[in-house]
């Protein structure tokens, strides 16, 4: 017994609203709020780990919140008494409870990092790592909406000194090739640009719109296709640099990223791949592939902007494009429910 073990984890729910009122993503998806869930381990001896999992909503990947609070009340009373500080004995423990799940093990994940660095004195970054100690660029977030006002987005994040921007289209051909013309049409040569579908697009379509763009627009094409052939189909048919995002979760993706040659970067999102342990994983192997990153949350508030942070410190310069400010897109929270857990499950005979 070291003092150190799991005696109590405590789960909060906090209702985090668009700070932009109606977020808008290809498909006609809209979200308003984002339903957060908060996670605070308190070991033997009284230190607290603190861990976050915020879905950005329903349709964005195989996540939602209530599945996040689900996941969390299967996994948690296995996970009494072990030490948090193995952080990757505590993830077998949470395979071993419930398979997959990876939005539900992240606010876990986090949380034990926390309790790990507060233990021994040392940064998150450091126990991962080491920090580069690099100002991060961060990217803001643009949802689609008329040319016009997207392009005024972009300006507004350019004037608070946003290096990137994740500019969303929505599906349709001349209209976003509109877009993207209007948000790119004041890029200054330190800017970075995605233009990101959210597999919103069939390759037809994707071709169509990539025709009738302007000469010479610089930018990352992300997440065109909902499926990994048809983003392998468009791939070998444009020179257009590619970046996947929800098709590139855990390190099996990440493997079979490299192997199919399907991109050059990803969308690194804690929450996607389980929490830092195995984003760690992802990170690694990326860089091993050559791969650029941007570290990024579904969404979430101070706790998981804590995570991107600390992860991308430990991302090499060359090979991290930009971070997610993701506390920029919420306003003031609501906590909503809390639940607690503190004892194992009784044993059956
Ligand atoms: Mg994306």
């Amino acid at each position: 017994m070291t003092g150190l073990e799991i005696a109590r984890i405590d789960v909060f729910q906090v209702e985090l609203p668009y700070a932009g009122g109606v977020y808008n993503l290809s498909g006609g998806r809209k979200y308003t709020s984002f339903d957060a869930m908060i996670v605070r381990i308190t070991t033997q001896n009284g230190l607290e780990g603190w861990g976050e999992s915020t879905p950005f909503g329903s349709t964005f990947v195989a996540s939602h919140a209530l599945g996040v609070r689900a996941g969390i009340a299967e996994i948690a009373p296995k996970l009494i008494g072990l030490d948090p500080r193995r952080v990757d004995r505590i993830n077998d423990a949470m395979d071993t409870a419930l398979i997959g799940h990876a939005h539900a093990k992240t606010a876990i994940d986090v949380a034990c990092w926390d309790i790990f660095g507060k233990s021994v004195g040392l940064l998150v970054c450091e126990l991962l790592g080491g920090r580069t100690d690099a100002r991060l660029p961060i990217i803001s977030s643009i949802p689609v909406d008329d040319p016009e006002a997207m392009r005024k987005n972009v300006a507004d994040h350019r004037k608070r000194g946003y290096k990137g921007h994740s500019v969303k289209i929505g599906g349709e051909p001349a209209a976003d090739a509109a877009r993207i013309a209007a948000s790119l049409a004041d890029k200054q040569p330190d800017e970075f640009s995605i233009v990101d579908a959210n597999g919103g697009l069939s390759v037809k379509i994707a071709l169509r719109m990539l025709r009738l763009l302007p000469d010479g627009l610089d930018f990352i094409l992300e997440a065109p296709c909902p499926t990994w052939r048809e983003c392998l189909s468009l791939r070998r048919r444009t020179d257009i640099p590619m970046s996947i995002d929800e098709l590139a979760t855990d390190e099996m993706s990440i493997v079979q990223l490299v192997a199919d040659d399907a991109a050059g970067s990803i969308g690194l999102k804690v929450s996607k791949a389980g929490g830092l342990t195995r984003c760690r994983r992802v990170r690694d192997i990326a860089l091993a592939a050559g791969y650029t990153m941007i570290v990024q949350e579904t969404t979430g508030s101070d706790i998981a902007f804590a995570a991107i942070v600390h992860l991308g410190q430990t991302v090499p310069v060359r090979s991290l494009r930009c971070i997610l400010e993701s506390r920029e897109m919420e306003r003031m929270a609501r906590l909503m429910y809390t639940m607690a857990i503190s004892q194992r499950p009784p044993r059956r005979a």
